[in-house]
């Protein structure tokens, strides 16, 4: 069919020229009844070219195969409705060009025969605006996405910032509070000396005042009973400044160890000899049995300030006429002494505070003391990998266990 009627091909020719939108007519066989001029200027052909060609030929080829589907689904339906709905519909000019188009279709009737009557309008300045906007808009995300790594990066080294801030707030706090500490120590310490030293200092002046009253040549176990308190007595002021030093050390962080071969017995043998200055009557320490042989490698001073506070607090403990046991253990490169005692025992409420800092048990307050012997044992061995633990009963006894590795050579 080449075209409708003349007489209608007429006033449609006319009607259609008054419309800036193109208008295509085409048949059943998709076959091109009529356009207008403004749809043939918009695919580029002359008056008249395009009629009894094939709809197909406006169609880029890759939009061909949905394309006709889609026409024919209209031809079905007769409902006038815009073609391309949500998607992208394109057009193919004569010089081979695409260009975005809207197209809206509206079926009818003539004669029994069925048309589609397509209004396309090229939407290439709108898609340029809208492609020009998606690009302003993706540009507008990519620097919004600067900023905010920007600012995330900001974030970063402020949060690090602020990290290390309370780091150095925190190394602030604790050199604060090991100088409050500190300071403490040596007001308790300075309450202790005034007390603790009192009694064994008036002991002293006693001792040495009484001596004088002794001068006669068969009068020498009366003296040697004198010197022996004083002995006694500056040995126990000696321990309490030697665990005070100690303590101040632990504390300041200014503890060091030296560690070198030694034979157990020495250091055994001097505690020994020390305590048994300060034994009430009746009282005893047995030697543990077999450790002439055993060599050990550990720091001597450290060993010496454990078994002094342990044997001492055993004695001081202990009513006359007690025995007090040292065993000792060498297994697995791990020395045990244990430090036995038939003494007052401590109270199994207060067991647990024990190892505090200037801690006593009630029933030890008659006794004189510091409470802080222990806490320095502890924290030295467990310093050198080793440990103290204890078993207590009130007014039976009490077990002092320490453990602690060291290389042991025994000959
Ligand atoms: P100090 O003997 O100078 O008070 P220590 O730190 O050596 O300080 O001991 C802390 C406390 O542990 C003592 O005051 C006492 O209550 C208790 N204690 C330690 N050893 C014994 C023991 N062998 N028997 C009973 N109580 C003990």
């Amino acid at each position: 069919m080449k075209a409708i009627e003349d007489k209608e091909g007429n006033i449609f020719r006319i009607l259609s020229a008054a419309i800036s939108e193109g208008i295509i007519i085409v048949n059943e066989e998709q076959k091109i009844v009529a356009s207008n001029e403004a749809a043939n200027f918009m695919f580029g052909y002359e008056r008249d070219e395009l009629v009894g060609t094939s709809l197909d030929q406006l169609i880029p080829r890759e939009y061909k195969h949905t394309h006709t589907k889609q026409v024919d689904q209209f031809m079905e339906n007769n409902d006038p409705r815009q073609m391309g709905h949500g998607r992208d519909l394109y057009g193919l000019r004569k010089d081979g060009n695409v260009f975005p188009l809207e197209a809206g279709l509206n079926p009818f009737n003539i004669y029994n025969s069925r048309y589609v009557l397509a209004l396309v309008t090229d939407i290439s300045v709108r898609k340029d605006q809208e492609n020009e906007i998606l690009e302003l808009n993706t540009r507008l995300e990519q620097k919004i996405e600067e900023r905010t790594q920007e600012l995330q990066r900001t974030i970063k080294e402020l949060k690090k910032e602020v990290a290390k801030r309370k780091r150095a707030e925190y190394k602030i706090m604790e050199s604060l509070r090991k100088e409050r500490e500190l300071n403490e120590l040596k007001t308790k310490f300075l309450s202790l000396v005034s007390h603790e030293f009192k009694t064994p200092l008036s002991g002293i002046l006693t001792s040495a005042t009484l001596i004088g009253k002794y001068p006669e040549t068969d009068q020498q176990d009366k003296r040697e009973k004198h010197l022996k308190t004083i002995v006694s007595k500056v040995k126990y002021l000696n321990n309490i400044l030697n665990d005070f030093l100690s303590i101040e050390r632990l504390e300041s962080g200014k503890a060091t160890y030296k560690f070198h071969t030694f034979p157990l017995s020495k250091v055994v043998n001097e505690v020994i000899y020390n305590a048994n200055l300060l034994l009430k009557e009746g009282q005893r320490i047995n030697y543990p049995q077999n450790i002439d042989p055993i060599f050990i490698y550990f720091d001597e001073k450290i060993l010496e300030l454990a078994l002094t506070n342990l044997i001492n607090n055993a004695v001081k403990y202990s009513p006359e006429h007690t025995d007090i046991d040292i065993e000792e253990l060498a297994e697995n490169d791990m020395l045990t002494i244990k430090i036995i005692d038939q003494g007052i025992g401590i109270p199994e409420k207060e067991q647990k505070y024990i190892f505090n800092k200037y801690f006593r048990a009630e029933n030890a307050l008659l006794n004189q003391g510091t409470g802080i012997g222990l806490h320095i044992v502890k924290s030295h061995l467990e310093s050198l990998g080793g440990g103290i633990s204890f078993e207590s009963e009130e007014n039976k006894g009490s077990i002092f266990t320490i453990t602690f590795p060291t290389k042991i050579n025994s000959n």
